[in-house]
């Protein structure tokens, strides 16, 4: 019998799955971020139009020194679910042995630690909205990469619905093999990270102190087509887009993209649930120029891929 995601089974082989999860929740290639790629998204300013630009961290200790960076984004998780502005937070933590990271989906705020960090690989967190009823999918913060916040965006058109859409910064991701290829090598199991970081190179810490880094170039050979074709840094549909790059350490820049981001960080500083930095001038002119180079990367690796997914059938 038909699954109704033969299609994901092509756009694995093809190298184009960023597992975002949205297809195994809805069993649909609809709402498929690497399928659909609006056409303008390559040709627009590759960095969205900000209305205000913050630099934040997490007031609370606990949250920072478990966070990737500053924790404004566990933070805001906190705040929104406490504040009851949404029910459920869908996120992703580490997982165990050789599993590198599982999605999560947390309603207590009490454990929304369990979320923090970053996990360079791809986690199909949108799988988690199938344990959602319909009717409260508007109850819903989601916190993903920018293909993650792509299709969100096409699942809310098509249900007439509104999700929190907090997008983390993604220059690229890595497979999963990667990852576990370091462990082997240290001899260790997830449970021994500490952290992934990219800081000039990609750095996996571990719990005992030792630390394994990967010179980008190499490690950009485990990134998916997905993620070469990927014209976005920073979502164009999110409503908080969140990174730290060019910022020191522990502390996270805030682009807010619509009134509901607005109303949310502001409250949130009204709380004293952020602390607020100054924001460096030149900020928004270097995220621009990575966002540029991404797309203009991305460019051209999509006029293969469209030729691939039009063989298909899957693009007109
Ligand atoms: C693959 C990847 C690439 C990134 N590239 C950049 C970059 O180029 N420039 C930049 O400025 N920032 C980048 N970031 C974002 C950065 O690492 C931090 O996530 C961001 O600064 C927020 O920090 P924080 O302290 O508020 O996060 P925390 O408070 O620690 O919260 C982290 C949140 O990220 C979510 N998350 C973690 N890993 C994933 C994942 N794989 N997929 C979906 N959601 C996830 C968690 O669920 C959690 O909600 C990247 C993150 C990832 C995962
Ligand atoms: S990118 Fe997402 S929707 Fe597309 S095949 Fe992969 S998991 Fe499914
Ligand atoms: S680079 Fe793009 S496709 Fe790859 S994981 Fe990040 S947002 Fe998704």
């Amino acid at each position: 019998m038909s699954s109704g995601l033969e299609f994901r089974d092509a756009l694995v082989k093809l190298d184009l799955c960023s597992n975002c999860g949205a297809c195994m929740a809805f069993k649909t290639a609809k709402y498929c971020p690497q399928i659909g790629i609006p056409e303008e998204l390559y040709q627009i300013e590759p960095l969205p139009k900000a209305r205000s630009v913050y630099v934040t961290r997490a007031r609370d200790d606990n949250i920072r020194s478990a966070a990737q960076d500053g924790g404004t984004v566990t933070a805001l998780c906190k705040y929104l679910l406490e504040k009851g502005v949404v029910k459920y937070v869908l996120g992703c933590k580490f997982g165990k042995g050789n599993v590198v990271a599982v999605p999560e989906i947390v309603t207590d705020p009490s454990r929304v630690l369990v979320l923090s960090k970053s996990k360079y690989t791809y986690v199909p967190v949108l799988s988690l909205l199938s344990r959602v009823r319909k009717e409260e999918l508007d109850k819903v913060c989601v916190v993903g990469v920018p293909c993650q916040i792509r299709s969100l965006n096409m699942i809310e058109r098509d249900l007439g619905i509104k999700f929190v859409k907090i997008c983390i910064l993604c220059s690229s991701n890595f497979k999963r093999e990667f990852l576990l290829d370091i462990l082997k090598k240290h001899g260790k199991k997830v449970e021994d990270v500490a952290k992934m970081e990219i800081k000039k190179k990609f750095r996996i810490l571990f719990n005992d102190g030792t630390v394994e880094e990967v010179p980008i170039k190499e490690a950009k050979k485990y990134s998916g087509k997905c993620c070469e074709q990927c014209p976005e840094l920073v979502s164009h549909y999110a409503d908080l887009a969140v990174g730290s790059m060019f910022l020191p350490e522990g502390w996270n820049f805030v682009l807010v993209l619509t009134d509901i981001g607005e109303n949310i960080v502001r409250s949130a500083i009204d709380a004293n649930v952020l602390e607020v930095g100054d924001v460096p001038q030149d900020l928004l002119e270097k995220i621009e120029k990575v966002a540029r180079q991404k797309q203009e990367q991305a460019k051209k690796t999509r006029e293969e891929v469209k030729c691939k997914l039009r063989e298909l059938g899957l693009l007109k």
